[in-house]
């Protein structure tokens, strides 16, 4: 059982922003800047991809209102939304979770390292073609 899960039954205490049916919005116990909070499904998966659409469109539903309120309440402007997906994506948590971080311009908040490379458009038309067959399929 994951520590999401214990939190989620109230044998962990959190810090709640918002719960329903299907999700859990809490603050982080180690936050980035202040008002980094976590939107947690209730469903209990690994990853993104295996949720159910009605975890889904739960989750979609409440992070815009999540981050509208922490933004109100902390005066942020801007914020990164994180969802790490496997232990090389950086995931430590093995249960489907968004981080919402407020960014200050004194450089609280999410630090990215964006390794970029322009696109070779012939090896993407191919991807894109299978991967696409892939979401009709
Ligand atoms: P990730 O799995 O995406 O790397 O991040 C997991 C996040 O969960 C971390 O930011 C970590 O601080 C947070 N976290 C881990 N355990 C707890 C906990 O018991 N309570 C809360 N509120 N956050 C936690």
């Amino acid at each position: 059982m994951s520590i999401f899960t214990r939190i989620i039954r109230g044998d962990i205490p959190c810090h709640r922003l918002l719960e329903n049916e299907r999700v859990i919005a809490f603050l982080d116990v180690n936050p980035l800047s202040p008002g980094h909070a976590l939107v947690v499904p209730k469903e209990e998966k690994v990853h993104l991809h295996e949720l159910s659409e009605a975890s889904a469109a739960a989750l979609g539903a409440a992070l815009p209102r999540v981050a509208a309120a922490i933004l109100s309440e902390t005066g942020a402007t801007a914020y990164n939304v994180l969802q790490n997906n496997g232990v090389l994506a950086h995931q430590a948590v093995m249960h489907v979770h968004f981080h919402v971080i407020p960014r200050f311009d004194d450089g609280r908040g999410l630090g990215i390292a964006w390794k970029a490379a322009p696109i070779d458009h012939a090896a993407g038309a191919a991807l894109a073609d299978r991967i696409a067959a892939r979401l009709r399929g």
